[in-house]
Formats: structure tokens, sequence, C-alpha cells
């Protein structure tokens, strides 16, 4: 779990590093623009003596700042990479149990009951989409945290996985504090949270959805209001259609489990 934890931080940490990397980037290149702009103008102007005297010390300046932004994107590459969709066939029965398996210590510590649902649509089929294992983990638990963290003692949540329509919805249901209407249309954007500094980033449902486009699908966020709970709908299209995995089914129909 502390290792998912600290990736997911990681995650979060990466819409900072982009900030503060376009930050660092704009220096270098205004003075990369400005000197190579100025020995245009020499050229252009015919000052073929002005351009002599302070041309190599320019050209010189200019290769340094483009090492230097060079050397900013490399670091930036090798510490944290933006999460790019990757596309294979996830089995999400198994990934949701996964998760729910990492977080249920957590949330028994909170006195909150995390239950899976899975809803089959009497074929039988067991959902697989196009997706990442990985990926799909951390969406998971991004949103489980999220609802978790809006929970308290006796509180409830509830993952559902359907299968309707060529498609795979998996909600994730909880009976906590809810979203205040004004907040809703601000969930989503980049640094938007409301959990005091330090604890929040405002980047999870950001790069959550970032991921979720990436596999052709979409999240939808609702919630009656504050204190009424939230219902996070996370909707996959079906690999193959949903035509594949006409297996049996480990988990009955309309099965839950605590
Ligand atoms: P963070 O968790 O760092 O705040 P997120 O993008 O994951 O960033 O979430 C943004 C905000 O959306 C949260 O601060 C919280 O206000 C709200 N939110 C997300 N999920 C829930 C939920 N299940 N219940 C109530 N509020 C939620």
């Amino acid at each position: 779990l502390e290792e998912r934890l600290v990736q997911m931080d990681k995650m979060a940490a990466l819409g900072t590093v982009a900030a503060s990397v376009a930050h660092e980037i704009n220096n270098p290149l205004a003075v990369i623009s400005g000197y190579s702009e100025d020995m245009l103008d020499r050229l252009r102007e015919g000052d073929n003596d002005a351009l002599l005297a302070d041309g190599e010390r320019y050209l010189s300046i200019i290769c340094d700042q483009t090492k230097r932004c060079k050397n900013i994107i490399r670091m930036w590459l090798d510490t944290a990479r933006l999460p790019q969709a990757e596309s294979e066939p996830v089995n999400v029965v198994e990934t949701v149990e996964a998760v729910r398996e990492l977080l249920l210590y957590r949330a028994q510590k909170k006195g909150i009951t995390l239950q899976k649902c899975l809803i089959t649509n009497g074929a039988g089929v067991l959902p697989v989409v196009i997706a990442s294992r990985g990926q799909l983990q951390q969406v998971l638990l991004n949103l489980l945290i999220n609802a978790l963290d809006a929970c308290g003692e006796g509180d409830r949540v509830e993952i559902q996985i359907e299968v309707r329509d060529q498609e795979c919805f998996l909600r994730i249901i909880d009976s906590g504090v809810g979203i205040p209407k004004e907040n809703l249309s601000r969930i989503g954007q980049s640094f938007f949270t409301t959990k005091p500094p330090g604890q929040g980033t405002g980047l999870g449902i950001y790069i959550v959805n970032e991921l979720v486009k990436g596999w052709g699908g979409r999240l939808e966020i609702f919630s009656e209001g504050e204190g009424k709970g939230t219902v996070v709908t996370l909707r996959l299209p079906l690999a193959n259609n949903g035509r594949e995995q006409h297996g049996k089914p480990n988990v009955s129909s309309d099965s839950c489990i605590d």
C-alpha cells in the first residue's frame, strides 16, 4: 500500500513539476530569443563589425542556455513521466478486488465499510476493458481514497461494477460529506482542492480524467449536495465490444462482497 501511495503522490506531484518546469524553461528561453534577435538585427543591418565583436559571446550564451533547457527537460523526464494511457486487456473485477484489498485496512481503521458489488448482464459477461492494469489501479486508488477521505465512522463506500450496452460502468458510491453544487464543476480542474495544504494537491481527478480519456472512456461526478454522499462513475468501453469473455462468472450475478 505504501508503495502505491508513494506512486500516487508522485503522480499528483506531476502537475506541480510541469508548472515549475514551464517556469524554469521560460527564463533561458527569454535569454535565447533576446540574443538571437539581436544577432539577426545586426545581420540584417549589415553591421558585421558589431556582429563579429559580440557574435561569439552571444552564440556561447545561446548554447549554454539551450543546454540548460535540455537539462531541465532531461531531469524532468528521468524523475517524473507524465502518465500516458497504455492499452492492454484488463480484467476489471480482478483489478477492483486488488485495489479494495489495498484499502481495506485504511477503511476498517476509520470504521468505513468498503464493499464490492458486481452486476452482470445475465449472459455472464465479465468485463474486460482496454486500459492498463497498473494505471487502472492508480485511477481507482485515487477515486477510492477521495471517497474514504469524504467518509467518517459508520459510512459506506461501494464499488459497483456493471456491464451494460458494451460499456463497463464502475461506480464509486460513498455516503460521505458530498460536494456542494458550486464546487461540482470545479472538480477535475488542476489544483482545485478543498483539502488542507499538504494533504491535497487538486491533481488527482485531473490526472484520472486524462487517463480515462486516453482509454476512450469518461468520468462523471455526481452529488446531491453537502452531506448527501457522492457517486463517481467511470465509464470504459468493453474490449471487443463485449463479445469476449463469455466465461463463467466467478462471482454470481448481483452479488456483493463485504
Ligand atoms: P485532492 O484529493 O488532492 O483534493 P482531487 O482532484 O482528487 O484532488 O479532488 C479534488 C476535490 O474534489 C477534493 O479536494 C474534494 O473537495 C472533491 N472530491 C473528490 N472526490 C470526492 C468525494 N468522493 N466526496 C467529496 N468530495 C470529493
